[in-house]
């Protein structure tokens, strides 16, 4: 993709570069639509849910969000790819309801700008929030850690950004329900 950008590029005497899109909608429509069309094809490399339809491709340059990995080697093997997106590419470390120290945060950034390649990375948490008693709390819960009240919604990081749960698309469900969590402590624990 890189290779056809700059030919593209040279032929039209204009620079286009590559980006790492959030794409969260077309991840979710393009997997609808394959597994329509192709569904034996499409059955084999499609991840989610498939009976409950929260189904989606694993997006842009990042792995399966399902995987076991230990953040070290995410941000690594995925900052292998991100010399070659010249737009700027990131990798998710996602931590749950875990709440790192600082030293544990500067440790980790420093290791990945002297060992890495990778161009930036996003501690993402996860939070509930009452729609009784306004108050929010660490990690998702079905119900408020404060008052009790099963009144409550998710908010976190869909792809750059926090939003919540309630507003996000089936396929976007399916992922998150997939999704494996870090802690930066200890590298490789998953921590709910
Ligand atoms: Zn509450």
């Amino acid at each position: 993709m890189k290779l056809l950008t700059d030919r593209f590029g040279q032929k039209n005497g204009m620079r286009f570069v590559l980006e790492q899109t959030p794409a969260e909608s077309t991840s979710y429509r393009f997997a609808k639509l394959d597994l329509q069309k192709y569904p034996e094809q499409a059955g084999k490399v499609i991840k989610g849910n498939k009976a409950q339809g929260e189904i989606y491709y694993t997006n842009s340059t990042l792995f399966n969000v399902s995987i076991p990995m230990n953040p070290v080697d995410r941000v690594r093997y995925e900052g292998l790819f991100h010399p070659l997106i010249v737009a700027g590419a990131l990798t998710h470390v996602w931590i749950g309801e875990s709440k790192p120290d600082k030293e544990s945060l500067s440790n980790f950034i420093i290791k990945t700008f002297r060992l890495t390649k990778n161009d930036q990375i996003a501690f993402s948490p996860e939070f509930t929030t009452c729609r009784v008693c306004g108050q929010t709390s660490r990690g998702l819960s079905e119900s408020c850690s404060y008052c009790g009240s099963s009144e409550v919604d998710g908010i976190t990081r869909i792809t750059g950004y926090f939003t919540k749960i309630s507003s996000w698309n089936k396929g976007k469900i399916g992922e998150l329900k997939d999704r494996y969590r870090n802690s930066p402590y200890f590298p490789g624990t998953a921590v709910s």
